[in-house]
């Protein structure tokens, strides 16, 4: 099954593995910077807010808000095109960072239009597993 997924698929690297570990037990977990306490997407050594080395993990609740969003029709390469139309978004997480991610079970069933969707919507995170190692975090409304 697992290797029949055609898509690109992530590779971690040192400062992303215990995202990608977390993501595969079903959690989300993001680096915050020790020095201004701001958590920030994607996971990385130093921080985007100050360039700060000391940084922590930390769980994030899995909430978020869907502050913008693109239903995609005609896929940007052949492996995504069984999934056409997909939505695309930019979610605000509850810890403030704004993540790129896949919205999926929208309520109502069939295609997705933007009149199921709505800009400030609640979502939580959802995790595909596609691989034996990789699991991707997707959001769903609640
Ligand atoms: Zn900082």
């Amino acid at each position: 099954m697992t290797t029949q997924y055609k898509k690109p698929i992530p590779v971690p690297q040192g400062e992303s593995d215990v995202y990608w570990q977390k993501a595969k037990q079903g959690e989300l977990w993001l680096r915050k910077c020790d020095d201004c306490g701001k958590a920030y997407f994607y996971p990385r050594d130093i921080s985007p807010c100050c360039f700060s080395k000391k940084t922590s993990w930390i769980k994030a609740s899995g909430k978020a808000t869907l502050h913008t969003f693109a239903i995609v029709h005609r896929a940007p390469i052949a492996a995504f095109a069984e999934d056409a139309p997909f939505v695309t978004a930019i979610v605000e997480l509850e810890e403030g960072p704004m993540m790129p991610t896949h919205i999926v079970e929208i309520s109502g069933g069939g295609e997705p239009t933007p009149e199921k969707l709505s800009i400030g919507m609640s979502l939580e995170v959802v995790f595909e597993d596609i691989t034996d190692t990789i699991a991707l975090p997707k959001f769903k409304p609640v």
